[in-house]
């Protein structure tokens, strides 16, 4: 995937007047790239993920995510491409707190309307060492195992 920026700004409404957080962010990301975004606790790091992962929409400048404006692809379609090409790993976890771990893991594949499931979610539970709790519930685990 090739992910392009131009100068970015993001701004937060905030009593009469408004708080920008990105002031233009320009960056470009080729397939295959691997990259950390690094910087003090507040300077924008979740908002400029937010953006990237497609998740908000408003910011002015342009983003072109394989060629394509964000702004120009409807709420459906940027959803099938979330699904699809962008994957997160949240700081708050938001798993779902009624599902088991298998569960929660299987979500993805179940929007993506995956008939054959069998295992699947196990294999990578296993990977990160967490056969062991496939049936327990985001509560019953530990910061560091919601996480992962
Ligand atoms: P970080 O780099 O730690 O991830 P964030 O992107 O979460 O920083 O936040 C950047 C700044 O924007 C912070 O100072 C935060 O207080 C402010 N901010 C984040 N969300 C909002 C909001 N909804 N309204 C106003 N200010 C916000
Ligand atoms: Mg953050």
């Amino acid at each position: 995937m090739q992910i392009s920026m131009s100068n970015i700004q993001k701004s937060y409404a905030l009593g009469e007047g408004k708080l920008t957080i990105l002031k233009g962010i320009s960056l470009q990301f080729a397939e295959g790239d691997y990259v950390a975004i690094i910087g003090a606790s507040g300077s924008g790091k979740s908002t400029l993920m937010h953006i990237l992962g497609c998740m908000d929409q408003e910011f002015e400048g342009e983003y072109l995510l394989d060629g394509q404006p964000v702004h120009s692809i409807n709420n459906n379609t940027l959803a099938e491409l979330r699904r699809q090409k962008l994957g997160f790993i949240f700081q708050t976890f938001n798993l779902v707190a009624k599902l088991t771990t298998r569960e929660n893991v299987a979500l993805p594949l179940i929007y993506n309307r995956i008939k054959r499931r069998d295992g699947i979610a196990e294999r990578y539970l296993e990977a990160v060492g967490l056969g062991h709790r496939l049936d327990h519930y985001p509560a019953q685990m530990s910061g560091g195992e919601r996480q992962r």
